[in-house]
């Protein structure tokens, strides 16, 4: 069960590392954003209208969350934006990105009784696709690693060293590992 867990995460890490690679070469020279606006809290009639933003641009993806206090546009209607531009930098917000890193959180006064802020955190794609990549690398290297355990018993070899076990009983006399059960009785 706990296998069938991990394999099913490392199966959505691994297309999640693909879309990931793809995006990273498509946006080395141009920029691709997805966003969610809505209007979250109404007090009166004092909006705070919240955007949820996640940009892609020269290899680097950033989410970013903007607010606002009592909106002067009023409630807005939920919505969804997907736009792209041809050239990269286009949207950032990050101020300062160090090989892609970036944290960045600040809130001011648009006016007096406007208030905003603006958190975002980015990350290179460089470090995102190999992140994405370990789950599916543990998960085919235990794949490998059953499947040679299981030809290994089938042919009568050591499953730890592959020793050649037809001609004797009990533990491996290469390596000292004990046997699983069934391969002993029906070797002995
Ligand atoms: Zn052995």
């Amino acid at each position: 069960m706990k296998r069938w867990i991990f394999g099913m995460l490392a199966g959505a890490s691994f297309v999640m590392m693909l879309g990931a690679a793809a995006l990273w070469v498509e946006t080395r020279a141009s920029y691709r954003n997805v966003r969610f606006e809505r209007t979250v809290a109404v007090e009166g009639n004092r909006p705070t209208w919240e955007c949820i933003d996640i940009s892609a641009a020269g290899g680097v993806v950033q989410a970013g969350r903007m607010r606002m206090s009592n909106s002067p546009n009023g409630t807005l209607p939920a919505r969804w934006n997907v736009s792209s531009h041809k050239s990269p930098g286009t949207g950032r917000i990050l101020p300062e990105v160090w090989l892609g890193f970036g944290y960045f959180d600040r809130t001011w006064n648009a006016s007096p009784t406007i208030e905003r802020r603006t958190t975002v955190l980015s990350a290179p794609l460089w470090i995102i696709v190999p992140a994405l990549g370990i789950a599916p690398t543990l998960w085919t290297r235990g794949a490998l690693r059953r499947r040679r355990r299981a030809w290994r018993e089938c042919h009568g070899l050591c499953v730890g060293c592959g020793y050649d076990l037809r001609a004797s009983s009990g533990a491996c006399p290469e390596c000292g590992l004990e046997q699983p059960a069934p391969q002993q009785q029906a070797r002995a």
